[in-house]
């Protein structure tokens, strides 16, 4: 049998049938078992940060792997020390707690919340609430997806679970109708990405930041895809310029090694008190032996700040190509590297996606109809030449 049809027969359905079976990568290319190469602007949904096979970040886990995989959070490790240091030397005064994945750090950032709000109220029950944004996605367990104000994500989950209101995006009049006295926390993407890549206004992040002092409720950024110097700084929230109380992170922490973190502030990480949470595997030195070395890369390179200039060069080419075939495309927008480009309604996201992949270049279907941008941060002039070329191309063809 092939891989094709192994994973057909043995896996569970859940990510319908698979385009094509990827046997390695190296940079920002990944190659298929036939040895033909492709240009991965898709990196993953960007969790390659520091591109595929990164010689440092092999060393790392290499050393790390000879000398200690796991030992439970029973006892002390130095590489989640050094992370925790990290990450809080990154981000701010506060504290750290390391999982396995995106959804998880989301779970983490609601107990937070619910603890938080119960202290504050003297009891549970009574300051729970949290808004989040509609077209958000914060993950696919039953705590993150009550927090996903999207219809087909919630479907066939009932019930739901209680205690989440949405709000519009970039709408902070719609907010402000939901805050209560019972809203514990206020969490929102700083960029939507499932949805297609839009960045929140600053304005709205700092009125969000007013609402949640007035109510006593945290300010929470899941900044899962659009953290890690995607956006241009180590943050998407410190690049648009408003801090928060709490934030989850993932994707591209650990430069393609699962891992989850949040970063708590002070005042919010005092509620996690010795038996309110835990994890296995969370935080065990071979995942923080990754994430130390994506971060080195990171900040060695400079790559936030590759990632602002090489996202500029990006947009005016996908803003040049928007302009040249507006029958096709309706817009292109982003911040950093991370970009999408909204397609007409006579296309779909999913046929452009094959056609594109046909012509050696992988991007990621986002919202309805749009294509995600999400290469590797240390991409160079010469690679998004070759991908605006490949993609300019494709929509001659379309
Ligand atoms: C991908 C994503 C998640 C979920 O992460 P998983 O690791 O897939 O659980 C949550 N929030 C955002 C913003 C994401 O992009």
């Amino acid at each position: 049998m092939t891989t094709r049809e192994k994973l057909s027969k043995y896996y569970v359905p859940a990510f319908g049938e698979r385009s094509f079976v990827v046997s390695r990568g190296k940079g920002c290319w990944i190659y298929d078992e036939e040895g033909r190469k492709y240009l991965d602007f898709g990196a993953g949904i960007a969790v390659a940060s520091i591109g595929h096979s990164n010689p440092n970040w092999i060393k790392a886990v290499e050393r790390q792997a000879r000398t200690l995989v796991h030992c439970s959070n029973l006892y002390c490790t130095k590489p989640q020390a050094d992370l925790a240091e990290s990450l809080v030397d990154k981000i701010g005064r506060g504290r750290v707690f390391i999982c396995n994945s995106g959804t998880e750090a989301n779970e983490a950032l609601i107990k937070a919340a619910r603890l938080y709000g119960a202290e504050l109220a003297g009891g549970e029950g009574k300051k729970y609430r949290i808004v989040t944004a509609v077209d958000g996605f914060h993950g696919r367990t039953l705590g993150a997806l009550a927090a996903t104000a999207q219809k087909k994500i919630q479907k066939g989950f009932k019930p739901i679970l209680k205690g989440f209101s949405y709000g519009k995006f970039n709408d902070a009049a719609s907010f402000e109708k939901l805050m209560g006295d019972d809203v514990a926390a206020v969490l929102v993407e700083p960029v939507q990405g499932e949805s297609g890549v839009t960045p929140a206004k600053p304005a709205f992040l700092r009125a969000l930041k007013k609402m949640c002092k007035k109510h006593k409720a945290l300010l929470l950024f899941d900044e899962v895809q659009c953290g890690f110097g995607r956006c241009g700084k180590f943050l998407a929230s410190q690049r648009l310029g408003v801090s928060p109380d709490g934030v989850s992170m993932a994707k591209g922490l650990g430069g393609g090694f699962p891992i989850g973190a949040v970063w708590l502030s002070e005042k919010c990480a005092s509620v996690m008190a010795p038996g309110t949470h835990g994890t296995t595997f969370g935080g065990n030195p071979l995942a923080c032996a990754a994430a130390l070395a994506t971060l080195d890369e990171l900040s060695s390179k400079n790559l936030a700040a590759n990632a602002a200039e090489m996202g500029e060069y990006l947009a005016i080419g996908l803003e040049r190509i928007a302009r040249k075939f507006p029958g096709k495309i309706k817009l292109a927008r982003g911040l950093g590297l991370m970009r999408a480009v909204l397609f007409q309604d006579k296309y779909s996201n999913a046929g452009v996606c094959a056609a594109l992949r046909e012509n050696g270049l992988i991007l990621i279907p986002a919202g309805s109809n749009a294509l995600r941008f999400l290469p590797p941060l240390n991409v160079g002039k010469t690679e998004i030449d070759a991908a605006l070329k490949i993609f300019e191309k494709t929509m001659e063809e379309l």
